[in-house]
């Protein structure tokens, strides 16, 4: 039997172990790609923290793989050997529960994630739905489109929420989203407030380098009055300061899968129909048009990388918030 390397979760609270795993074979409608890249998100972070419940225990993370087809399982035809392809959160749906069939998948009665109850890409190989998997554009290299594929989509998603009118848009926590979020929003010709932890220097000027207008203290006043608000950090305060900052018929979007609770607020904060939104997964809609928007932009990702066996490295990076920009497991080929 052949076997790969794979980083894998075996109980909340434990570090990744480095395991030697027999490679999985490409089921029916499935691909089995070798991967290249695998980008870190803060769901990686939850899911081996115990904050999302009852994953697939011994689980291989990891939801942003960029690999190359090596094999295709019976009727799967899509894509053709040597393809490079991508694979996102969502993993697959049920096809036919009421969300599904009014083109909601991403709210999907039984959906199946990748890196959670599927093995994801922080491994040699992986197999996925070949439906759910998206053609990456050329312009990106593997490292470069990994982050396109979380933080990327949902970003996508969720700054697609605002709606049209919003010439001032707040971006609360700036990590791998925001970072691609905010270019979006410059080359729709809008104005971005970026807001980070408090004293966070690097992430500030992180922000401006992107393009934000702006970039301060969260816990400082916004110096102007937003039209909406992106929520990335998982930090429920956040959506009170939010509300503080947009005006009237302001739209706040919780852009993340876990948040801490939020405080009570005066309702004079709601009023004015200022609108709390938040997103849920993605659809592959929103992955079709944002990997064709990408390259017009053009988005460029700001990557650390880090090597397989160095995810668990990657993910306590990520919770202290030491990382600029977005990690990236690299995959060397052995
Ligand atoms: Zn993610
Ligand atoms: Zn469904």
């Amino acid at each position: 039997m052949q076997t790969m390397h794979a980083m894998l979760f075996e109980a909340p609270g434990q570090p990744l172990r480095p395991a030697e795993l027999p490679i999985p074979r490409p089921g029916v409608g499935q691909v089995l790609l070798k991967v290249q890249a695998c980008g870190v998100c803060h769901t990686d972070l939850h899911i081996v923290d115990g904050e999302l419940g009852k994953p697939k225990i011994p689980l291989v993370p990891g939801h942003q793989i960029v690999g190359t087809v090596v094999q295709t399982g019976p009727e799967a035809r899509r894509y053709q050997s040597g393809e490079r392809v991508g694979v996102p959160w969502l993993g697959a749906t049920d096809g036919t529960c009421r969300y599904c069939e009014r083109g909601q998948e991403n709210l999907c009665e039984n959906p199946t994630f990748t890196g959670y109850h599927l093995d994801g890409g922080f491994a040699e190989y992986a197999v996925a739905d070949e439906r759910f998997c998206f053609r990456i554009p050329d312009s990106f290299s593997d490292i470069e489109a990994a982050p396109l594929l979380c933080a990327g989509l949902i970003g996508y998603r969720t700054y697609r929420m605002i709606g049209e009118n919003v010439e001032t848009l707040g971006i609360y926590g700036f990590g791998a989203a925001a970072h691609i979020v905010t270019q979006l929003a410059k080359h729709e010709g809008r104005r971005v407030f970026a807001f980070t932890r408090p004293g966070d220097k690097a992430a500030q000027e992180f922000a401006l380098r992107q393009g934000a207008d702006w970039a301060g203290d969260s816990s400082t006043a916004s110096p102007e009055r937003l039209d909406a608000a992106l929520i990335f950090a998982p930090i429920g305060g956040l959506v009170v300061e939010a509300l503080k900052a947009t005006g009237k018929g302001g739209v706040v979007v919780c852009g993340g899968i876990h948040m801490s609770d939020i405080p009570s607020f005066p309702y004079k904060l709601l009023w004015e129909e200022r609108v709390i939104r938040t997103v849920a997964n993605l659809t592959r809609r929103d992955g079709e048009e944002f990997l064709v928007l990408a390259p017009k932009v053009p988005i460029r990702t700001d990557v650390t990388t880090f090597p397989l066996e160095q995810a668990g490295e990657a993910l306590n990076c990520l919770r202290k918030g030491q990382l600029v920009g977005a990690a990236v497991i690299t995959i060397a080929t052995s």
